[in-house]
Parts: structure tokens; C-alpha cells; sequence
């Protein structure tokens, strides 16, 4: 497969994106981008600075803060993922406690915060061969992407996938702490006004409630292979 294409794959959280984004990308010998570690960086530069209040509500501050946030994945070690980098310090393990993730949806609905993210992701995608995954890719960071995923599974598998994820990480959590955020998240992340999240008219969709890893990676390579195909 010569032709390199950009693959956005969209959907609700914990839907298994990243994981099935990732494989794809190995497979494939694409670059992959996650872009709500992104938006999860920029919330930590929020809590770490004070710039969320008691009531969740995002300071107008961050605005003319955003200049200093800067956002990079490096590779570690002999590891195949990267790691996020906010200022020059990982901070891949804060980024995904739920904290962080209890106030990610408000700061993500910040038009200023989008501007700034998409044109970074727009970037990265300039040359192709790239796998993004997140909320908007298929309808506004790549409208024009050869292939778009919307994934979703069950409300049950997805709150059980995240739980077991955070639990391997150390994290003290509630099964029904981890259903509430998703629950709110996807609620703040469908009804924002700038860049909901919604399916793109022309995505695939990718129910894998029921489906394994390799099931999934199988199903999207076929996917690839039939765009390819018809250039
Ligand atoms: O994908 P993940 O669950 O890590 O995303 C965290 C949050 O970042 C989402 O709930 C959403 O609020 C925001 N996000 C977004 N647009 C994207 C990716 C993530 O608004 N492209």
C-alpha cells in the first residue's frame, strides 16, 4: 500500500479509540496522534495553575496564558508509545487520573483552546499517513480524510474498560466515579457549542462492544485496503 491516507476515528469516551487507533498505526507504519492527551494537557495547566474554579468553571485567564503551553509526545526509552510532554515535563500519568478528566470536557469547550489544538493537529497531518483520534477529527481537524471511524460500544463496557485501565494505573476509583465521568463527559462533549462531538455524514461505524482487539484491527485494515484499493 503505497497511497498514504489520514484515518480520523471519532467517538464517545472510553470507546477503545486510542487502542484500536494504535494498532492501525503500527500495522500500517502511521504516525498516531492522540488528541485528547492534548486536551487533557491543557487541563492540567489549568489545575496546575489555579484557572478552575470550585465551581468547574474555567478562568478567562487561560486565554492569554495559552502562548506558554506547550504540548509535545516524545518517545521514552525503547517504548513504542509516546509520552505526553507539558513544558518539557511527562506528565502522561497525571494527564489520565480522573481529576484531570473531570474537568478536561469544560476547558475542551473553550473556542480559544480548540483554535489553538486543531491548527496544532493540522499540522501534524499535512504529510498523510497519520491515524488521529478524538471528538472532531473527521468533521473539523480532517473534514477531507480518506477514512473517518466513529467508534462506540455499550455505556456498561465502556465505564468497566476505563475502570480496569485506571485500576492497573494505581488509581482509586469507583466503577460508578468512572460511569458518572464518562456519562458527563460525553453529555458536555455532544451539547458544546464549538465542535461537538457528532458523526461525520460519511464515517464508518465501528460498534465493538463485542469485538476483540485483533477483530477490530482486521475490520479497519479491511477499511483501509478498500480506499486504497480504488485510487
Ligand atoms: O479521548 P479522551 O477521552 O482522552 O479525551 C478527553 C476529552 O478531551 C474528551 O472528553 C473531550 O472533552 C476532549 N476532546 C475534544 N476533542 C478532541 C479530543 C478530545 O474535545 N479531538
Amino acid at each position: 500500500m503505497n497511497r498514504k491516507i489520514i484515518i480520523a476515528v471519532d467517538g464517545y469516551s472510553s470507546t477503545g479509540k486510542s487502542t484500536a487507533a494504535k494498532a492501525i498505526a503500527r500495522r500500517l507504519g502511521y504516525i498516531y496522534v492522540d488528541t485528547g492527551a492534548m486536551y487533557r494537557a491543557v487541563t492540567l495547566f489549568c489545575i496546575q495553575n489555579g484557572l478552575i474554579d470550585s465551581s468547574g468553571k474555567v478562568s478567562d485567564r487561560l486565554k492569554s496564558l495559552l502562548p506558554d503551553i506547550r504540548i509535545e509526545f516524545r518517545k521514552s526509552g525503547g517504548s513504542e508509545t509516546a509520552d505526553t510532554y507539558l513544558n518539557d515535563v511527562n506528565v502522561e500519568k497525571e494527564i489520565r487520573s480522573i481529576e484531570t478528566a473531570s474537568h478536561v470536557s469544560a476547558v475542551s469547550a473553550v473556542p480559544e483552546v480548540r483554535e489553538l489544538l486543531v491548527g496544532q493537529q493540522q499540522l501534524m497531518g499535512q504529510a498523510k499517513g497519520i491515524v488521529m483520534d478524538g471528538r472532531d477529527i473527521g468533521t473539523v481537524v480532517f473534514p477531507e480524510a480518506e477514512l473517518k471511524v466513529f467508534m462506540t460500544a455499550s455505556p456498561e463496557i465502556r465505564a468497566m474498560r476505563r475502570f480496569s485501565e485506571l485500576k492497573a494505573k494505581g488509581e482509586t476509583v469507583s466503577l460508578d466515579e468512572v460511569r458518572r465521568n464518562i456519562e458527563e463527559r460525553d453529555c458536555m462533549d455532544t451539547h458544546r457549542k464549538v465542535s461537538p462531538l457528532r458523526q461525520a455524514a460519511d464515517a464508518v461505524v465501528l460498534d465493538n462492544s463485542s469485538m476483540t482487539p485483533e477483530e477490530q484491527l482486521e475490520w479497519l485494515y479491511e477499511r483501509v485496503n478498500e480506499i486504497c484499493e480504488q485510487a
